[in-house]
């Protein structure tokens, strides 16, 4: 669904790039990319620290900045050791293939993850895992008799996979950024435990669920047998992810990166951009938090106050960077196309030429997602865009 309306909308993107943000009748028309908080790029401060890194080679153990960056990670989440990867795709997969050693080891996780849905089904293409998707509820948790029953259904026979893992997502990408309570963090350990399987946690967004719960991200970790993180969302950095965990799992992951390609040499320019990305993470991702609730809410003006009978948003569901707008008599490809594109009436109305970039995001909803390029005067303007285009819909 998600790829045929992204699909949708994937022409008029590719004219927006080939064009720039241009102008319009002699107004600069300004874009404000909620896409997603992949598409940060790296500002002068990450730029100066990658060119002045100290590096060596790792696949010897001797870039002292991936060093640092994975020593620091480890006393950050409270792991005995992480390992730098190039994609936390990667650190999911090593993670899994840590966990589940046997072919047709199965895995509990939920319908809608990222790791379900947008990783290739590698678990099962390069693992040989065996995937049980469970709903997954409004809040971005499982329902923990549902986790219980997928947990115990095989014990004892010899007919089904034997569950060796479960995989959380903490913020939930798929229900808008929410953050998992810790309680519930515990619960799911516990439950896992009590019958001899490990919880890895994929935390791309782990930093954000951290600086919502205001806890250090060890409060978090300490729930789970592994973490993966990534550094090219709302840390800021191109590329890069770590996998944390226990001394002798990481030991294991260190052979599965090797054989996935995921060993590289120098790779402290990289991880010097991830190490001023965590320097800046509580300042960045609190700002952007604020930005996504203010666009939801206000105070003053927000998507809610603009009160359109086109859209709806649940203010209490922006937990952290993300905002999902629900539309009705709308479809998303279409409001997407809207919202990006300048006209004469817009510059006549207000003055100004705005182009808000989204993706539909399932049939009925829209998402858009906070990031360090984006400011609060790029929020306000891209709800001014919205309240233009709502306007326009309503003659
Ligand atoms: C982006 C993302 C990933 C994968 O990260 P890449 O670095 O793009 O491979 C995994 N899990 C979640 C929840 C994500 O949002």
């Amino acid at each position: 669904m998600l790829r045929g309306l992204a699909r949708a909308a994937a022409p008029a993107l590719r004219a927006l790039r080939a064009r720039g943000s241009g102008s319009w009748a002699g107004v600069p028309a300004h874009v404000v990319d909620l896409r997603s908080d992949t598409v940060t790029r790296p500002g002068p401060a990450m730029r100066r620290a990658m060119a002045e890194a100290v590096v060596g080679d790792d696949d010897y153990g001797e870039d002292p900045t991936v060093r640092e960056l994975q020593e620091e990670a480890a006393e950050l989440l409270g792991v005995e050791r992480t390992l730098f990867v190039p994609t936390c795709t990667m650190a999911n997969l090593i993670s899994v293939m840590g966990h589940c050693r046997r072919r047709g080891s199965q895995l509990l996780l939920g319908q809608d993850s990222h790791l379900h849905v947008y990783e290739q089904g590698a678990v099962a293409q390069i693992a040989g895992v065996h995937s049980e998707p469970l709903p997954d509820l409004p809040h971005g948790t499982l329902d923990l008799a549902g986790l219980e029953r997928g947990l115990t259904r095989g014990l004892g026979s010899r007919y089904h996979p034997v569950c060796e893992l479960v995989c959380l997502e903490n913020t939930h990408s798929s229900s808008g950024g929410r953050v998992l309570p810790l309680d519930y963090l515990r619960q799911v350990h516990l439950l896992a435990r009590t019958y001899g399987a490990r919880v890895h946690l994929d935390g791309a967004r782990l930093m954000n669920a951290a600086v919502a719960l205001r806890v250090p991200p060890a409060h978090i970790v300490q729930h789970c047998d592994s973490v993966s993180l990534c550094f090219s969302k709302g840390l800021g950095a191109p590329a890069g992810a770590l996998v944390g965990g226990r001394a002798d799992f990481m030991e294991e992951a260190w052979r599965l990166r090797k054989a996935l390609g995921g060993g590289m040499r120098q790779a402290g320019v990289l991880a010097a951009a991830a190490l001023v990305g965590l320097a800046d993470a509580q300042q960045v991702l609190l700002r952007d938090h604020e930005n996504a609730r203010q666009f939801a809410k206000g105070p003053g003006s927000g998507l809610q106050e603009l009160a359109s009978p086109f859209c709806s948003v649940d203010p209490s569901a922006v937990e952290t960077n993300m905002v999902m707008v629900t539309l009705d008599g709308l479809p998303p490809a279409e409001l997407c196309q809207r919202l990006q594109a300048v006209s004469a009436e817009e510059v006549a109305q207000t003055g100004r030429a705005v182009r808000v970039l989204l993706f539909p995001w399932t049939a009925r909803a829209v998402r858009a997602v906070w990031h360090r390029d984006v400011s609060a005067q790029d929020t306000e303007l891209a709800l001014r865009k919205w309240e233009f285009v709502l306007g326009q819909l309503g003659r």
